[in-house]
């Protein structure tokens, strides 16, 4: 596991409960548990924070997906796109309700 950003981690399984999954740029990585953002808890929370706002939910990870971009290419890195869509936006359709569908009669 990688040290985080500096904020102090005291190894030895310590947590700090407080702390939010956001991610850690340019790597994208989650600040609190060092996966790739979003990571699983950050998934629970977005959907938790735009509960009914799927849609606000997806520009917003669109416009995360694309900074991560940037912020690849910006390190010289070349971003698989798909991959990063996948990862930002792709586990979405998981959560997605199926609003239409009504038993028949
Ligand atoms: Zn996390």
């Amino acid at each position: 596991m990688m040290g985080c950003d500096g904020y102090g981690q005291h190894g030895q399984g310590v947590r700090l409960p407080c702390r939010p999954h956001l991610p850690m740029r340019p790597a994208w990585l989650c600040r609190n548990c060092a996966a790739p953002w979003p990571c699983s808890r950050a998934q629970l929370d977005l959907v938790g924070e735009f509960y009914g706002h799927s849609l606000a939910l997806a520009l917003y990870l669109a416009s995360c997906m694309n900074e991560a971009i940037q912020d690849q290419f910006n390190l010289g890195g070349h971003p698989d796109l798909v991959e990063m869509h996948a990862r930002f936006l792709g586990w979405l359709s998981l959560t997605r309700r199926p609003r239409h569908r009504r038993p028949e009669r």
